[in-house]
């Protein structure tokens, strides 16, 4: 069994070689390691990854507020409140589609650098559930509020009720009653017209000028989902974990099969045993492919993760998934590498 460990310091030791930004492909210096996964090799901080090409802008708010020596904690939760604010994203907070009864329910969680967390789910009015669960985390001792206790916490401590469902949301959903038979699909071949998926979550992880890691994850969920169904998304260690010893991961896709591996907590253990975070992103993707072969090949997951050296990595069962990474120097949109 190869020591994983001499494998990344060498990586390390390597990079400086490597002009920051810069994305290798596994070589020499990642020896051991899947040949077929980009690698960043950089040593950066601060430094803030999201999901999905709307993550470019969720970054552009975490990073202002870690350019002001903000925590990590603050500049994810402000960071994702952009696409919660957003009525054009069909998958996040205001706007969200909703599930096969019309009604939109928001699931949402956050972890800080000291394992503290706080999530809610099937939230239902309350756009910015980011900032529900992060009081959760700071003003309850429990981890996960649901439904109407989600709500009537939110409201005790000052958020206001609103209408989340915009009328694109609410068309698409009256032809997908027709189309549909009240009955819905997780797949990605169910897609919406303009060639889109029925979900996409914004995952997003920072790390501040301390060095100190932390994340947030809010959605929408599975759009036209049962009435009470719960993704990966607000459940901390599938849709989120972060260990300020190692790194921090999070995912977006078909819930579902994230929360049947715990993939973000699977991730973060891939990195302490000393794999890269593309490669620990691989590794709990392929092990969702194991365990079904069949249904993986008709569904879309994708992690994302960040180690405590300031370098990232994604990887997803198919062609398309994409993330964002803002630090010194780079301010881009990343395909991320699949398996089928
Ligand atoms: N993971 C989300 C869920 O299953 C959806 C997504 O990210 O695409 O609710």
């Amino acid at each position: 069994m190869p020591d994983r460990r001499k494998f990344v310091k060498s990586a390390f030791l390597s990079a400086g070689a490597i002009v920051a930004g810069a994305s290798v492909r596994a070589g020499a210096s990642t020896a051991g390691l899947p040949q077929d996964v980009s690698y960043n090799t950089l040593r950066n901080k601060p430094v803030v990854v999201s999901t999905w090409d709307f993550g470019k802008e969720a970054n552009a708010a975490a990073w202002h507020v870690l350019q002001q020596d903000g925590h990590a904690v603050e500049a994810v939760e402000a960071g994702v409140k952009v696409p919660e604010s957003d009525p054009q994203n069909q998958s996040v907070g205001y706007g969200g589609r909703p599930d096969r009864d019309g009604r939109v329910t928001l699931d949402a969680c956050i972890m800080d650098h000291m394992y503290r967390c706080g999530s809610v789910a099937g939230l239902e009015h309350i756009k910015h559930a980011i900032s529900v669960a992060r009081l959760v985390m700071d003003r309850t001792p429990h981890v996960m509020l649901v439904g109407d206790g989600a709500l009537q916490f939110a409201l005790e401590n000052g958020f206001r009720k609103e209408k989340l469902l915009t009328p694109t949301s609410e068309r698409e959903w009256r032809e997908w009653l027709r189309d549909n038979k009240y009955s819905p699909v997780n797949n990605i071949e169910n897609r919406l017209p303009g060639g889109r998926h029925n979900h996409d979550t914004i995952g997003m992880l920072a790390m501040d000028n301390r060095g100190n890691l932390s994340g947030a994850c809010t959605t929408s969920g599975m759009a036209f989902k049962l009435h009470g169904r719960v993704g990966d998304s607000p459940i901390i260690g599938a849709g989120l974990y972060v260990d300020n010893e190692i790194g921090a991961a999070t995912s977006s896709g078909v819930g579902e099969e994230v929360i049947r591996i715990v993939g973000s907590h699977l991730v973060v253990e891939y990195m302490r045993m000393g794999f890269h975070p593309g490669a620990a992103c691989r590794k709990a993707v392929e092990r969702i492919a194991r365990h079904n072969p069949i249904s993986a090949k008709e569904v879309q997951v994708g992690f994302l993760a960040v180690n405590k050296h300031g370098e990232y990595g994604a990887y997803a069962l198919q062609e398309g998934f994409t993330y964002a990474v803002k630090t010194d120097g780079i301010n881009e949109v990343f395909s991320s590498e699949h398996l089928f």
